[in-house]
């Protein structure tokens, strides 16, 4: 089974979309491993050229396959929306609006969480996502919405790589496919240790 939509696509580029499909599936099955994404939540994309490939509405990001992926342009709409995950949108303005090259949304545990308890900004704690990912704006708005896609795509072009989603998950841009899952792991462990250190102090104090 091919990606739908893949004919939008012109010829010398099929390889290409082929190549980064391979490498979402591969980063899909990673993020199920990690607890990052269960069932059918979560949903990832790339750009190539003046192309969106996204996974379609209602899939496993555990199980992904070719057939799983839907091709739709970066600068307009398409017939072909509907099939993708609902938060299309969001993805497309992230495209449009900065130089990233795959975003990802995963209902990471300790992410979700940490929405729960902070207000606002999630600041790391540990070296490596303080030096990377800095802070992390937490907004709120309802999951596939336009409201939830331009607060999203605000902060990411005042140069933010995640945004959190009120008790519901994250929203990572990446250079590429490896670069996406790589902020979407650094982000799931700087909740993780900041969750631990708060509640081992709570616990001794
Ligand atoms: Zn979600």
């Amino acid at each position: 089974m091919k990606p739908i939509n893949i004919d939008i696509v012109p010829e010398h580029l099929k390889p290409r979309v082929k190549e980064i499909i391979d490498q979402m599936i591969h980063y899909g099955k990673l993020l199920s491993k990690h607890d990052l994404v269960m069932g059918h939540g979560g949903n990832l994309s790339a750009r190539l050229n003046d192309y969106i490939i996204i996974t379609k509405h209602g899939c496993f990001i555990e199980e992904l396959s070719e057939a799983d992926f839907v091709i739709v342009p970066v600068k307009s709409t398409s017939s072909y929306d509907k099939v993708a995950s609902v938060e299309l949108p969001l993805h497309r303005a992230i495209y449009q609006e900065t130089n990233s090259n795959s975003v990802f949304h995963t209902h990471s545990p300790f992410i979700a969480v940490i929405s729960h308890i902070v207000e606002r900004f999630f600041r790391p704690i540990d070296v490596e996502s303080k030096l990377v990912l800095k802070e992390i704006p937490i907004i709120k708005a309802p999951p596939g919405t336009t409201e939830l896609a331009r607060a999203v795509v605000e902060l990411m072009k005042k140069g933010y790589l995640a945004v959190i989603a009120k008790e519901h998950g994250i929203f990572i841009r990446g250079e590429n496919v490896r670069d996406a899952y790589k902020l979407a792991c650094l982000a799931e462990h700087a909740a993780r240790t900041w969750y631990l250190v708060r509640m081992y102090r709570r616990s001794t104090l």
